[in-house]
């Protein structure tokens, strides 16, 4: 079998998959309310022949796929879910659907279904027998609230699947080798003694000066941590009117670093200052930590294998949907082609777009996001890339990203499956390839053992209440 045959199965499916992706754009359900898309990908998962298992980790809406019995076990994550209030027809103008009803402003709608695309793909080669071993699909909610990939971990979803390859829509066709931050975000609540602010002060205790002076205590801290470390907070709750001394007052408050052990030790000194504050107040306070996450490893062993498949397979754009992008392109304010290197830009400007492949711009570098696919990469091999799902220059949770993801994306949607496949086809059929994969896993993990950064008690559903 020929990698060509592999990419063909996709496009021979181009009808069945463009209509699963529609469906799931048409219903965009927000994090963790994914109840339909998640049952659309399941139903065409165990239609094509996977062995579902729903309901992971105690997610209504996570799963996994399995297809086979033998090994190695490849894997490719979904995600499909969409963001709150970003509502828009597929138009090259600013019109919702619906006023403040949820959008795929992130394109989760194609990013589930090229995933899909290249899971069916290698189950396809695997029943053939032209490969050995076992594919899984992992349904990942809630990535746009942060963590769903954490508990599946915590739940042992990854355990014995040894690499995964995995894309995100963007506007570039790029594998990934950089890494991004880890972070910890905490609710923080004081709770002190309501008095009238004017006749009986003193029998006050204000919860909001708890809050003030632990927002006092991380401004000081900032001079003493690394250059690297970001600590940002927002007060949720400061009390109800100035005559009346504030019971409650809350805080929400996050700590990235590049690193683990950074994020953890400056996570610390916040409880620490946290209680410091409560004392100094004469207030409780209680902090709860609500998310935890890794930064990426990367794994350029699977970068590089990721990079060869995009040479091979086409990006199937057609002349309208080409149209589309370059009406759409024209609607953008200020179009940043940063993503690309300095050479490369004018190209990117000048196309409506921008599918030449190219090689990962972010080698070595660190981006300032954080994502759950940190926490995949320190429990499995896991290789990234990108697919030219947007016209050139268009920003993610932008109102053209969720125009361009009903037709436009499908072509970045056909494309990722086939890359995907072709990657997950290359782990199971190339020894040597999946040995390279372990043993850079391996080499950049070091000494590190992964440990959930969640809390025992951490509860998913609790993400959404923030
Ligand atoms: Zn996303």
């Amino acid at each position: 079998m020929s990698k060509q045959d592999l990419f063909d199965e996709i496009e021979a499916e181009r009808d069945w998959l463009t209509d699963v992706s529609e469906q799931l754009w048409e219903n965009p359900e927000v994090a963790l309310q994914e109840h339909d898309s998640a049952a659309l990908l399941q139903d065409a998962l165990r239609e094509e022949g996977f062995t579902v298992e729903s309901g992971v980790a105690g997610i209504d809406t996570a799963f996994v796929a399995r297809y086979g019995d033998d090994e190695p076990v490849v894997g490719t994550m979904g995600e499909f879910d969409a963001l709150p209030g970003m509502s828009q027809a597929a138009k090259a103008e600013r019109e919702p659907i619906a006023e403040g009803a949820p959008g795929h402003g992130c394109g989760h709608n194609l990013f589930g279904t090229g995933s899909l695309a290249g899971a069916v793909a290698v189950k396809r080669a695997i029943e053939r027998g032209d490969a050995e071993g076992s594919v899984v699909y992992l349904g990942t909610p809630a990535e746009e609230v942060g963590a769903g990939k954490v508990y599946m971990i915590q739940d042992g979803a990854f355990d014995d699947v040894d690499a995964v390859v995995s894309w995100h829509p963007d506007w570039i066709n790029a594998p990934n080798k950089g890494s991004c931050l880890a972070v910890d975000s905490f609710s923080i609540e004081f709770t002190g003694e309501t008095a009238h602010a004017a006749a009986a002060p003193e029998a006050g205790r204000s919860a909001l000066d708890g809050v003030q002076l632990l927002g006092t205590g991380i401004e000081y801290m900032r001079e003493h941590v690394a250059d690297a470390v970001r600590i940002h907070y927002v007060v949720t709750e400061g009390g109800q009117a100035a005559n009346i001394v504030p019971e409650e007052a809350a805080m929400e408050v996050m700590v990235r670093a590049p690193d683990r052990d950074s994020v953890e030790t400056v996570s610390d000194r916040v409880r620490d200052a946290a209680e410091g504050a409560a004392l100094m107040s004469g207030t409780d306070v209680d902090v709860t930590q609500t998310t935890g996450m890794y930064g990426v490893l990367p794994n350029y062993a699977l970068a590089d294998s990721i990079r060869a498949n995009m040479d091979a397979a086409e990006f199937p754009l057609t002349e309208e949907q080409e149209a589309f992008a370059a009406e759409l392109k024209e609607t953008l304010d200020d179009p940043s082609y940063a993503g690309v290197p300095p050479e490369r830009r004018d190209a990117a400007a000048d196309s409506a777009m921008f599918t030449d492949p190219i090689d990962a711009p972010d080698e070595d570098a660190t981006g300032s996001y954080s994502t759950d696919s940190g926490d995949v990469s320190w429990t499995v091999p896991l290789g990234r890339f990108r697919a030219a799902t947007w016209p050139a220059g268009t920003p993610a949770h932008s109102w053209q990203a969720v125009a361009a993801g009903k037709d436009l994306g499908t072509a970045a949607m056909l494309f990722a499956g086939k890359v995907v496949a072709g990657s997950l086809y290359d782990l199971l059929t190339d020894e040597e390839l999946l040995a390279e994969a372990r043993a850079e896993f391996e080499e950049r993990k070091g000494d590190r053992e992964y440990e959930s950064p969640l809390p025992e008690d951490a509860d998913p559903y609790e993400l959404t209440d923030r």
